[in-house]
């Protein structure tokens, strides 16, 4: 027993030493299959894959600049890197993260992401942009909505009413339907909390999570005129115990834009997808000029 574990040790060491990426998961050691350092190929490599055209040239570009925050990586040990273009910093500038295949049977959310990506490497953009395109590499993998441990991650936000609510409404309203599982306890999954560290790290003023495929806008924030965007109407689906515009925009009072294309169709007219980048960037900036006319006239 005693060897044993010393081998373990040993071989732990080892492993750190040569820089691995090594962590214990149920006792024993765990080796994540992608580490620091090749995670920017991992970016160009999965983002080369997702549907609809690639501009080659500004994904090297956006994939050189990758990045992995610290404990982002999925159950399985994938890393979960984002993109933030270098941008000039003015004063009232609006942050906005995007999070693309939160759910990883959603591949044409990636390829939205991946436009933005390629697109912000080229222009100078009013707000700025932290862009993670693919939340849930395990499930993009598997071609599942859920990720490894078959959690939904749009379930397992810590919104205030997760311990009350979360498994009550998956099981009188959804049946235990397990691809809506919320999974053991709020943030039990790591694509969660790689999620919740970027809010925390970013501190964004605004969110655009892009789904597929109910072909519709859903905006969680303050009232405003929507900015038209030709062929997705606005309509409000709600928000879920443990889903990210529960724990946003009821928790916290951040806006949440929930883009739910209609699958592959879109992606025939890329072009529209830049003009729906503007209209998200257009409605975070309409919502910050809302907030502070409510907050001006308290
Ligand atoms: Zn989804």
């Amino acid at each position: 027993m005693k060897i044993h574990f010393a081998a373990v040790l040993l071989l732990f060491i080892v492993m750190s030493s040569l820089g691995m990426a090594v962590s214990l998961k149920g006792g024993q050691p765990f080796i994540k299959t992608n580490t620091i350092g090749d995670f920017q190929k991992v970016c160009l490599d999965s983002l080369k894959r997702l549907p609809g055209n690639v501009s080659k040239t500004a994904l090297d570009v956006a994939c050189s600049q990758a990045k992995v925050l610290e404990g982002c990586y999925s159950v399985e040990g994938h890393p979960i890197y984002h993109f933030q273009p270098k941008s000039k910093q003015t004063a009232n500038q609006n942050r906005i993260l995007v999070i693309g295949v939160m759910h990883g049977d959603e591949a044409e959310g990636g390829s939205v992401a991946r436009r933005w990506m390629e697109r912000l490497t080229r222009l100078q953009s009013r707000n700025k942009w932290r862009i993670i395109p693919t939340l849930n590499p395990d499930g993009l993998k598997m071609k599942t909505r859920v990720n490894a441990n078959g959690v939904d991650i749009n379930r397992n936000f810590p919104s205030a009413d997760w311990d009350a609510l979360a498994h009550k409404y998956w099981i009188s309203k959804k049946n235990k339907d397990p691809r809506r599982n919320p999974g053991p306890s709020a943030s039990s999954e790591p694509e969660t909390v790689c999620a919740v560290r970027h809010i925390e790290d970013f501190a964004p003023h605004f969110i655009v999570a892009i789904h597929t495929p109910y072909g519709v806008l859903d905006f969680d924030g303050p009232k405003v005129k929507a900015p038209m965007f030709p062929g997705i109407p606005w309509v409000s689906l709600g928000t879920f115990p443990g889903s990210l515009g529960r724990f946003m925009w009821k928790g916290k009072g951040v806006p949440v834009l929930t883009v739910e294309l209609k699958g592959a169709k879109l992606l025939e007219q890329i072009d529209q997808m830049d003009l729906l980048q503007d209209v998200a960037g257009t409605l975070a900036i309409k919502v910050k000029k809302t907030k502070k006319k409510l907050k001006n006239s308290l």
